[in-house]
This record gives C-alpha cells, structure tokens and sequence, in this order.
C-alpha cells in the first residue's frame, strides 16, 4: 500500500463515518478520529518482566466521529455495536456501572476525568476494520480513537504517552481487563514504515525503528487462527507468578536485569520448574535486541529466523502456543516464508509471517490448505504493513502525526 492510497481511503472513510454521524444524531461532528490495531513482532512476554516489545500498528483502523456536547451526556454508537445508542452521564461514570462494549470508551471519558481533566459530554459513532477478539487490539484501538477524540474536542493538548497511559487505565480499571502498556503505546505512538522499540520499564520513551518492507521486496502477513483456547486466563496469572518468583530468587528487581551472559548460572540454581519460563523471557529479550541491530543495519530479512526461534521458544519453554498456531507456523514456513511466530498471550489469535513478496501467494494457498487437512476451521488471512499511529482524519490535521506531538 503506497502512502496516497491510504491517505485516499482515510478520507473516504472518514466522509462515510461522518455521514452515517448526522444520520444517527441529526448534527455534524465535530471531527473523526483514527486509532490502529496493532500487532508485536517480536518480545513476548516479557512487558511484566519489565523487557522489550516491538509491536507496529496495522493499516486496519478504528474511527470515531464525535460532538461535544455540553449537557454532560454521553451517547455512543457503534456500526459494529447491536444498533441502539447507550445513553450515559459523564458525571455518573464509575467502575462496574457500564457493560458491553461501551465500556472501553466510557472508561476513557472516565480515565481522563479521574486524572483531572475538565471533559464532559458528547456524541460519538465508531466504525472498525479491525477484526475484534483477534489478538490484534480492537479494544486498545476503540479506547486511543475515543483519547484522542476526546483530547482533541476538550482541548487538551495531552502527549501520546500520557494518552496512552490514560487509555490503559480505561482497560484495566473501568472495563475490567488487565494488560499492559504495549497496546496503547503502539496504537498511539507507532509510525508508518517504522516498528515501536518498547521499554516497559520506560515507557514513556519509545522508539522509532524503521522497518520498510516494500523497499527489501518483503511482506508481513497474519494468520488469523480464529481460536481462543479457554485455559488463557489462569495459565497468564500462574505464567507470571512463575516470573516474579524466579526473580525473587535470582535476588533481581525483574526478569529483565538477568542477561543472557549469566543465563546458564542462572539456570543451574533455579528450581527445575522454573528454568523454562526463565530461559523463555530472557532469550526473547534478546531476540528483540536482535531485531532492533538488524533492522537498523537494514537487514530486514534477518526477522525471519528471529520470529521463528520466538515461536519454538513459545512453544517448548513458555508453552502457551496451540496446534492450530504451530500449524500455521509450519505451514507458512513451508510455503517459503522466511519465518513465522505466534504473537500474543497465546492459546490462539494470530501468528505473524514474513516472506518475501514472491512467495506471498504461496504462504496465502498453503496455509489454509494445511489447516483444512487437519480439519481445523479456515483461518483468515490478512496482509499488513507498519501503519500510523492514532490521528486526526477530519477535519484534516495541520501539523503531523500525534507521535510528533
Ligand atoms: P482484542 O482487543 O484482541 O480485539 P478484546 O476482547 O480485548 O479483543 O476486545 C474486543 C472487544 O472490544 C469487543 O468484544 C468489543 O466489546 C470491543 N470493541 C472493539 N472494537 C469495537 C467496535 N468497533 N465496536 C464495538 N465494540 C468494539
Ligand atoms: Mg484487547
């Protein structure tokens, strides 16, 4: 996808999200915002270790039109909501007291009046191509389009961290959902062309790593396994006790501060149920340090094996992986591709692939023909690209990007 192109789609959608605004509202909106979905090449796991991630955004996108409105009024819509409109007071916001999917917006509205930010009410409409329930963060999407719609229409000039952290607050306090930074962080903050050099014990500071595909003849593709396997929950909290207490025992602040260098002394003291989960976080850490080297020498290749040695190290020693996701994996890397992991918690969602743009149409037949011989369901296939960040569609903005805020 070359930039005019999205540029073109942008604002055809945002005339088409706007229209169908005056339709449910009968006014104009003030504005239409745009948040992505995201998803992390590389660096899993680790955010409550306190270690790196690399996600980028994704060309699929959440977009809300908004108004003001000056009763204090909350009303939301959704294209892909069950059509009636919630109606709520800004005033009366607390956790528990709204269910469904407007929750993820109106714990935004919340968030920010929590933190003291002089918001009320508004109208707001929002349609997404980002498919939900995916792994890919249509509710980190949903939560940094109704940010930015909100800080943009009260004026309050907040940076893409703290909006970030703001909509995080959303997720975990009011809709009840716990997850870190990652999503939000990239959903704002991420730029086209370029992966998001995450911290998690920074961050406030990410960086830009550029990450041009088409220019080295390279696509990024996902496989949409369309499986949640029901253990997720409890096997994360236990995953993560696991962590803290390997820590503990290490005598470090967090799995972070063990470098690979003291891996194999580490390992020969620890409790036998721990070495895999400890030998996973650190040599995943290492692996986005790797990514990050070689895509700033332009060796966007060398992803590849990095993705794959990601995935076995899911599999093997975190084991949160499932056979359709090794499967995909599998699959795609033979059909050509020049490597394949899972990506997310796990048990499910997606696995993202990199091949070159030759082999693309074979990775697209291989893989579901694979999955259809093990009787698994049709995956879907979508093809991305390191998109932009939340922004402003409409009324077109004049300065840049809200990273460059
Ligand atoms: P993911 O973030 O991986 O897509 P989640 O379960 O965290 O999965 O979030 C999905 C939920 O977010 C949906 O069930 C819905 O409540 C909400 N959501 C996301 N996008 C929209 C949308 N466009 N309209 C209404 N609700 C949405
Ligand atoms: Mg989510």
């Amino acid at each position: 996808m070359n930039g005019s192109d999205s540029h073109d789609e942008d604002g055809i959608r945002a005339d088409r999200v706007a229209d169908t605004f005056r339709q449910i509202f009968g006014e104009s909106p003030d504005g239409v915002w745009a948040a992505p979905g995201r998803v992390n090449l590389i660096g899993e796991h680790t955010d409550y270790n306190d270690g790196f991630a690399l996600p980028i955004a994704l060309p699929q996108t959440t977009l809300i039109a908004a108004r003001r409105r000056a009763d204090g009024r909350l009303r939301l819509h959704s294209a892909q909501g069950d059509g009636r409109i919630t109606d709520l007071a800004v005033a009366e916001l607390s956790p528990g007291t709204v269910t469904g999917w407007s929750r993820y917006p109106a714990g935004v509205v919340w968030a920010l009046a929590q933190a003291g930010h002089a918001v009320g009410g508004a109208d707001l409409h929002v349609d997404s191509t980002v498919p939900t329930g995916a792994g890919l963060s249509s509710s980190a999407a949903l939560e940094c389009a109704a940010a930015l719609a909100f800080d943009e229409m009260y004026g309050l000039r907040l940076d893409g961290p703290e909006l970030a952290r703001l909509a995080q607050r959303a997720e975990n306090d009011f809709a009840g959902v716990p997850c870190g930074i990652m999503d939000q962080m990239a959903s704002i903050c991420c730029t086209t062309g370029a992966a998001l050099h995450l911290d998690a014990r920074t961050p406030d500071r990410p960086r830009q790593v550029p990450l041009d595909l088409p220019r080295h003849g390279l696509r990024l593709l996902l496989v949409d396994t369309r499986v949640t396997h029901d253990l997720g929950d409890g096997a994360y909290a236990a995953l993560r006790a696991g962590c803290e207490r390997a820590a503990r025992l290490l005598g470090l602040p967090a799995l972070r501060d063990l470098p690979a260098a003291h891996l194999p002394r580490a390992l020969r003291v620890l409790p036998a149920e721990l070495v895999p989960l400890v030998r996973h976080v650190v040599t995943e850490n290492d692996r986005v340090a790797e990514a990050v080297t070689r895509l700033r020498q332009g060796d966007v290749a060398a992803l590849g094996p990095i993705l794959t040695a990601g995935h076995a190290s899911l599999r093997d020693d975190y084991r949160v992986s499932c056979p359709e996701a090794d499967l995909a994996v599998t699959a795609a890397r033979g059909a050509g591709a020049l490597g394949a992991r899972m990506t997310g918690g796990g048990f499910g969602g997606c696995v993202v692939v990199l091949t070159e743009a030759a082999r693309e149409d074979q990775v697209n037949r291989e893989v579901p023909a694979a999955f259809a011989a093990a009787g698994f369901r049709p995956p879907r296939m979508l093809a991305v690209a390191p998109a932009a960040g939340a922004r402003r569609l409409s009324p077109p903005p004049r300065r840049g990007a809200l990273a460059e805020r």
